[in-house]
């Protein structure tokens, strides 16, 4: 078995819908993938899941759902000069259209930005359920790309027709993992979770105003989050991202909640075939900030070479993952998980453990370890086959599934792990799980030295 600290998540698309990438793109360090469902019918997701499936049983596989994200369409590539007016409605019927209907909300001067904000556009007036708007540069508008309204609070049903569709056909395939793009609030997350099942993992997107204002409440609600950089580029400016993800992510670490970086951060290798300074420089500082994932997008769903991809990415994560400073206030008080966790942090700094293993129900035990980016391995024993799948996803835990029967017999259980190669003779180890009997209260310390 192969351990990865920092874990990566790849975005599946025609370069990565064959059997032979995905198994090289998982060798290589891939931990988890992503549908993005912006994109294709539930027949082709089904041919992704059913290739996934083949090579790994374990790998989480997250459905991206689109919620509240508005984009245009149009029958052909519409080019616009600076400064020309166009005309674009809310209806199938009109030439160019949003898919989704805000003109009630839209206000007169407002902007909205067309594919990443890259052609942005001011609304000049508003007539019978359709804008008129004008181009602030020479702009290219293609079918079903990306529309940002900064700032407007827009009212819109938190999933579409279509994220109501592909929750259908996702139950039926058993997915667990979904993500909700231009998540806005907890209650978006607590609506989705009534429709997706009380076990299912729920990561928010976070790439409005709305989804950075209520972070903390939407925090506790979702079982991770994105910090979605396209969108969120576009919706505050750019150069505001990189302390808000250093404020999200730390957020995030000390709630306990996973993290995840997204968007560009191999770009140029879409086309080429070496990464650049800054996206090597960009992923090794999101480690650093204490993301638990980092996601790969187009460089692996539309890339020339998503293998290659993914292992620069594994390389640029391993040259620093070790580095990463503990950004978790120690002071001990009355929560016994807490205080168990920040014991067992500093007893392993005296006693040199190399390993750490943590029975878990929940996986809760094992993300109270991980948050302090200790560099051993925390290897995450479990019978739940959802926490499991969760494990992939936390910062260095590599985690193992129990039989039913199998009980918390240290002996057994190290002749296991060691059977898996995750432990060695003369290892020394600290063992914590949870004997209390309550949910999510790790209560045990056991020191041992492999033999
Ligand atoms: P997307 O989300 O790739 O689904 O648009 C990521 C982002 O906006 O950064
Ligand atoms: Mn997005």
């Amino acid at each position: 078995m192969s351990f990865y600290s920092t874990k990566i998540i790849a975005t599946l698309g025609p370069s990565s819908s064959n059997k032979k990438t995905i198994k090289r793109m998982i060798e290589s360090g891939v931990n988890a993938v992503r549908i993005n469902t912006a994109h294709g019918s539930t027949k082709e997701y089904s041919n992704f899941v059913s290739i996934v499936r083949s090579v790994s049983k374990e790998i989480p596989i997250i459905v991206d759902l689109k919620g509240p994200e508005v984009r245009v369409k149009t029958n052909s590539e519409v080019r616009v000069k600076k400064g020309q007016k166009i005309t674009v409605g809310f209806s199938p019927k009109d030439e160019i259209y949003f898919d989704k209907n805000f003109y009630q909300k839209a206000k007169l001067g407002g902007k909205i930005l067309f594919e990443d904000a890259r052609f942005p556009a001011k609304i000049v007036s508003k007539n019978k359920g359709k804008l008129k708007l004008k181009f602030l540069r020479n702009s290219v508008l293609q079918n079903n790309k990306g529309v940002n309204i900064p700032g407007l609070e827009l009212g819109l049903p938190f999933l579409s027709q279509k994220d109501l569709q592909v929750i259908k056909w996702a139950k039926k395939k058993k997915i667990l993992f979904y993500a909700l793009s231009f998540c806005r609030s907890a209650i978006d997350l607590k609506k989705l979770r009534k429709k997706t099942g009380k076990d299912s993992v729920l990561i928010a997107k976070i790439e409005s105003r709305e989804g950075v204002k209520n972070y903390q409440k939407i925090l506790g609600e979702a079982e991770g989050i994105i910090i979605a950089r396209g969108d969120l580029g576009a919706e505050v400016r750019p150069e505001s991202i990189p302390l808000l993800q250093k404020r999200m992510v730390k957020q995030a670490l000390n709630s306990g909640k996973f993290s995840v970086v997204a968007t560009q951060m191999l770009e140029s290798m879409i086309e080429k075939p070496y990464p650049t300074r800054a996206e090597v420089s960009d992923i090794a500082n999101s480690v650093l900030d204490g993301a638990d994932c980092l996601m790969l997008s187009g460089e692996t769903a539309i890339g020339i070479n998503p293998v290659a991809v993914v292992k620069e990415m594994r390389r640029s994560c391993e040259a620093v993952e070790e580095s990463v400073p503990n950004m978790v206030a120690m002071k001990l008080g009355n929560n016994v998980s807490d205080s168990i966790t920040k014991t067992i942090f500093q007893l392993s700094k005296y006693l040199k453990v190399n390993k750490i293993v943590a029975f878990t129900k929940s996986g809760y035990t094992c993300q109270m370890i991980s948050r302090f980016r200790e560099p051993i391995p925390i290897i995450g024993l479990t019978w739940s086959e959802r926490t499991l799948k969760l494990l992939q996803l936390y910062f260095g835990v590599a985690p193992l599934l129990l039989n039913k029967n199998q009980n918390m017999d240290s002996k057994k259980i190290i002749s296991l792990i060691k059977k898996k190669k995750l432990l060695k003779k003369n290892d020394s180890v600290i063992i914590t799980g949870n004997k209390s009997g309550q949910e999510q209260q790790s209560n045990l310390i056991e020191v041992q030295k492999i033999n």
